[in-house]
């Protein structure tokens, strides 16, 4: 296939790259002036969608993909498909789709998880909206950046059960790291204290696979000084997109709007930018109660 590629940053670049060792022609931009080995240099996002089968965008947030959306859709081939990649509002993911649809395109919404080990190694999970014609389209271009795609339903969709899944994350490694910390106080042996959780009812993905605390349980940012991983401020990104969501839909989320609170607070008036969102930690280990 002929795909353009617009933004090429951590996540982009090794995607592209994965594109071009499967055989696919890949012409790409990204205004910060970065080339990829096999990757095509086009002078615009214009230019890299003029003739493309599909388009791919990864980029940082919901204005600069409506940006680029308005900039690339007129330049693309009635038919061809615009798939997202990045992570941004459900607001905007639909409306870029509407004005793609609009044009006689196709257009996906696919935010990732998997981060940028995942993007290298071509082992990312797609979360896909859209039509079933789009998915079907851009699902062969999934199979190469990733190991799963699922067609979570229309437009909006993908970007929904990103949000979901990360306010989750969020909302449990909080709740992880204060019990960690509550029980440092209590006396309680942190290996303890994971033999016992990560077999009861308070397991979870956040205990038994990422462990926040040093030294307990597998491998994790956390014995590598909360170098990330996933960044706390990525975190502090999604959380925000999910009450933002949470506004326009009307939905209650007491529990999101706090660990957003919170993780705010961490990244912007502590010290967290740039440390693993597990370090939530060693924060609740050096606070008392007020
Ligand atoms: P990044 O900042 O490294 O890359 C974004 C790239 O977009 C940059 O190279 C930037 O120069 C380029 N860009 C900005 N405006 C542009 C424009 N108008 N035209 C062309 N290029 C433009 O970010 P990233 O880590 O690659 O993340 C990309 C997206 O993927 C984000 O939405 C992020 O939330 C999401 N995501 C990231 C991770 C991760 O672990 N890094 C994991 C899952 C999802």
């Amino acid at each position: 296939m002929k795909i353009g590629f617009i933004g090429l940053g951590n996540m982009g670049a090794p995607m592209a790259a994965n594109l071009v060792k499967a055989g696919h022609e890949v012409t790409g931009f990204d205004t910060a002036g970065v080339t990829v080995a096999g990757v095509t240099t086009a002078a615009s996002a214009a230019d890299a969608a003029t003739g493309a089968d599909v388009v791919i965008t990864m980029l940082p947030n919901g204005a600069i993909l409506r940006a680029v959306a308005a900039e690339v859709i007129p330049a693309m081939t009635k038919g061809a498909a615009l798939v997202d990649c990045s992570t941004v509002d459900v607001d905007s993911a639909r409306a870029v789709a509407a004005e793609a649809e609009a044009a006689g395109l196709l257009a996906v919404d696919a935010p990732v998880s998997g981060g940028t080990g995942g993007a290298t190694a071509g082992t990312l999970t797609f979360m896909a909206g859209g039509s079933e014609a789009a998915f079907v389209k851009a699902k062969p271009l999934f199979d190469i950046m990733g190991q799963k795609a699922v067609h979570c339903g229309d437009a909006g969709a993908g970007q929904a059960a990103k949000i979901c899944n990360n306010m989750i994350l969020g909302v449990t490694m909080i709740a992880t790291c204060e019990a960690f910390a509550l029980a440092d106080k209590l006396g309680l042996d942190r290996q303890k204290m994971f033999d016992v959780v990560s077999t009861s009812s308070g397991y979870s993905w956040t205990m038994n696979a990422y462990c926040p605390a040093p030294g307990v349980g597998p491998q994790s940012p956390a014995d590598n000084g909360y170098k990330p991983g996933f960044a706390a401020e990525l975190m502090l990104k999604d959380l925000r997109l999910s009450q933002q969501a949470a506004e326009s839909a009307d939905a209650d989320t007491p529990m999101g709007q706090a660990a957003a609170a919170l993780y705010a607070q961490f990244v912007e008036a502590e010290d967290g930018r740039g440390m693993d969102f597990s370090a939530m930690l060693p924060r609740f280990e050096k606070r008392g109660r007020s």
